[in-house]
C-alpha cells in the first residue's frame, strides 16, 4: 500500500482509546478517501497506544504509523510537534487532519509555522472533487454569518476539526492494516515540560451536569456582566435546570470553560434549551442543534437565534424570567 501522498489523521487517545472526535475524523477521512483513491493514515502517539492504533484501522485507517514509547507519556507539545513533522517528512501526506482540540491545535500551529504550511482551523465541512486532490475546505467566517470555502495550495493541507462535526463512524472489527513504527529521530529534542510534581483532580460535581439535564438556561452576553450571569444561574437552579454558557462569558473569566456550550465548548441534547439574551451565532448553534425545543429571550427581534428558536420572546430577558419560573414550576407542580 502506498503510504505517501495520503491522508493523515492525527489522533489523541485517552485511557487507551480512541478519543470520540478522533473517530469522528477517521470516518471524514475514509469519506474523503473515497473521492481521490488514497490511502488513510491514522498518526498515534503516545506511552502505551499500540491497542488504540488497532482501533484506528477499525475506524477506517488503512495503516497507522505509530510513536510510542516513555518519552511520550502526557503532551509535550514540542516533542508532539516535532514527531509530527518528521512523520510529514517520511511520509508527504496530501492531507493532515486534526481535532480542535487544546493539545492538538497547538501541534496544529507549531506544525504550519514551522513547514510554512496554510491551516484551516474549526472547518464544518470538507470535499475533494474526483481525482483532484485538492480539498475544498469549509468554515464559518464573521462569527458564522457566511461559510467561507478555502483552498490551500501548500501541502500537506492542514486543518482542523471540532467534534460532532463529522458524526457517524462505526467500528469494522474485520477491518485490517499494517501497524508501522515511525521513523523518528527525536535525540537531542527538549521538550517544554518540566513536571515537578502532579496531583489529578476530579472535577467539580455539578448536581445537574449538562450532559443529563432535561432542561438547560444558556446565558449569553445579553445578561450585561457577571453579577446578571449569577441571577441567571440562580434561576436554572430554582426551576431544576443545568446551566451554560456563551463563549464570551468564559473568554470574560465569570465561569469556566466547562460551561461553554457550542462548537468549541460541549454539545447538548436537552428537552428544553432556554437561551436567555444569545444572539445565536453558529458556533453556538451548532452546541444545542440537538436540543428538542429552544426558547429563546432576546431584546433584538432581529437576533438570528429567533430564525432557529421553536418560541420566542422578544424583550428583556430580566423581565422575562419571573415569568418562565412560574409558568415552568406550574407544568412541573
Ligand atoms: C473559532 C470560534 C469558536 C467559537 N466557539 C464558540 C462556542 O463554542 N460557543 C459559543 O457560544 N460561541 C462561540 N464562538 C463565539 C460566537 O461566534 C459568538 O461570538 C458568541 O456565541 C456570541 O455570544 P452571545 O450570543 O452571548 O453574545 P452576542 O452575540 O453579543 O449576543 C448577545 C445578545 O443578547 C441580546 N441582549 C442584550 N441585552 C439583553 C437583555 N437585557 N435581554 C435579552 N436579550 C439581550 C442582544 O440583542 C444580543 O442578541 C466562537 C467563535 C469562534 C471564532
Amino acid at each position: 500500500m502506498e503510504l505517501k501522498q495520503s491522508i493523515f489523521v492525527y489522533t489523541e487517545v485517552e485511557e487507551g482509546t480512541l478519543t470520540k472526535l478522533s473517530v469522528e475524523l477517521l470516518g471524514k477521512a475514509r469519506e474523503l478517501a473515497q473521492s481521490c483513491s488514497k490511502a488513510v493514515i491514522a498518526l498515534v502517539i503516545g506511552e502505551h497506544v499500540r491497542e488504540a492504533a488497532g482501533q484506528a484501522i477499525g475506524y477506517g485507517a488503512d495503516a497507522a504509523v505509530v510513536a510510542e514509547g516513555p518519552q511520550f507519556a502526557g503532551f509535550d507539545s514540542i516533542l508532539y510537534a516535532r514527531a509530527v513533522q518528521q512523520v510529514i517528512a517520511a511520509y508527504t501526506p496530501s492531507v493532515f487532519l486534526l481535532g480542535a482540540t487544546k493539545d492538538s491545535r497547538d501541534i496544529g500551529g507549531r506544525v504550519s509555522a514551522a513547514l510554512q504550511l496554510g491551516l484551516v482551523a474549526d472547518v464544518t465541512g470538507a470535499e475533494m472533487k474526483d481525482g483532484d486532490d485538492t480539498v475544498t475546505w469549509i468554515r464559518p467566517a464573521y462569527t458564522g454569518k457566511v461559510f467561507a470555502a478555502i483552498r490551500t495550495k501548500t501541502r500537506p493541507q492542514l486543518a482542523t476539526v471540532g467534534e460532532g462535526i463529522f458524526l457517524h463512524n462505526a467500528s469494522d472489527p474485520s477491518r485490517k492494516g499494517e501497524i508501522i513504527t515511525a521513523p523518528l529521530s527525536l535525540d537531542g529534542v527538549t521538550g517544554k515540560r518540566r513536571r515537578t510534581g502532579f496531583t489529578a483532580v476530579a472535577p467539580e460535581k455539578m448536581a445537574l451536569s449538562l450532559e443529563n439535564a432535561e432542561i438547560i438556561v444558556g446565558a449569553g452576553k445579553g445578561v450585561g456582566d457577571k453579577a446578571g450571569m449569577e441571577q441567571v444561574q440562580a434561576f436554572a437552579e430554582r426551576i431544576g435546570a443545568g446551566f451554560g454558557v456563551t463563549k464570551p462569558l468564559v473568554d470574560d473569566g465569570w465561569i469556566s470553560h466547562d460551561s461553554q456550550i457550542g462548537i468549541t465548548g460541549k454539545k447538548v441534547a436537552p428537552k428544553i434549551y432556554i437561551a436567555l439574551g444569545i444572539s445565536g451565532a453558529l458556533q453556538h448553534k451548532l452546541g444545542i442543534k440537538d436540543a428538542k425545543i429552544i426558547v429563546a429571550v432576546n431584546k433584538d427581534p432581529d437576533a438570528p437565534i429567533f430564525k432557529f428558536a421553536h418560541f420566542g420572546i422578544v424583550g428583556d430577558l430580566f423581565e422575562a424570567m419571573p415569568a418562565l419560573e412560574k409558568r415552568i414550576k406550574a407544568l412541573q407542580a
